[in-house]
């Protein structure tokens, strides 16, 4: 720790080296793990991501010319690196490189314990395997207790934004968002289903229709067949 800027030192070789590779030391000496859908945003420090973007824009740069695209005559592609950077470190990855956003958690004054669904909420997301777009309809599930946190209903909408602008697995994604929403709510019960297309089985490969439906239920709802039937049924309608 360097006393003056509280910044953990970097190995000599990631001194002056570009802005991801600075990053991606920290991450290591931190032993942090930094898969597709990790955020990262408390390794990269103020100012750094708009060097990132520099980076990623001339990385893409370097990539559309080995698909031998003439970006210098084709005013179509002309600036479309710097697009995909911007788009993918601020817009359809921003929850891997951006802090989760502010939610403001308030006590369960009233006492509510009565099943409460959110949904259904639009998400848009990105296979990890080919980053391509994953499109869906979420709900969420929530069975407060006296102890329980709330937060606004428009949070739901986006802290599961926050989750799915990354590079994502579907099965993944709703344990991320699960894990995250229990830690901050500590219901008695949660349950989330995430229907989604999933657009690198449409655009490519066996181009069929690809829909995918996976659900989680945690407390409460594995308990009880009749918490889980009832909110089954609110899904379905
Ligand atoms: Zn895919």
């Amino acid at each position: 720790m360097d006393p003056t800027t509280g910044a953990t030192a970097l190995p000599a070789e990631a001194q002056g080296a570009e802005p991801s590779a600075r990053i991606r030391a920290r991450l290591v000496a931190a032993g942090k793990r930094f898969h597709a859908n990790d955020n990262i945003a408390e390794f990269i420090r103020d100012g750094e991501l708009a060097a990132l973007e520099d980076e990623v824009a001339a990385r893409m740069q370097a990539l559309l010319e080995t698909l031998v695209i003439d970006t210098d005559s084709d005013h179509n592609t002309r600036g479309t690196a710097r697009r995909v950077a911007r788009m993918f470190l601020h817009e359809t990855f921003k929850g891997r490189y951006h802090a989760m956003p502010a939610v403001t958690e308030f006590p369960n004054a009233e006492r509510l314990n009565e099943l409460m669904i959110v949904g259904p909420i639009t998400v848009r997301s990105a296979c990890s395997h080919h980053l391509v777009p994953i499109l869906g309809r979420l709900w969420i599930g929530v069975l407060p207790s006296e102890g329980s946190n709330l937060i606004g209903l428009s949070k739901y909408s986006r802290i599961a934004d926050w989750i799915m602008s990354r590079p994502q697995i579907q099965e993944e994604a709703v344990m991320q968002l699960a894990d995250l929403l229990e830690a901050r709510l500590a219901p008695d019960g949660l349950a989330i289903v995430l229907d989604a297309d999933h657009f690198c089985m449409q655009w490519r490969g066996v181009k069929d229709e690809s829909h995918m439906v996976n659900s989680i239920m945690r407390g409460a709802f594995l308990k009880s067949a009749e918490l889980r039937k009832e909110f089954l049924q609110l899904v379905r309608s």
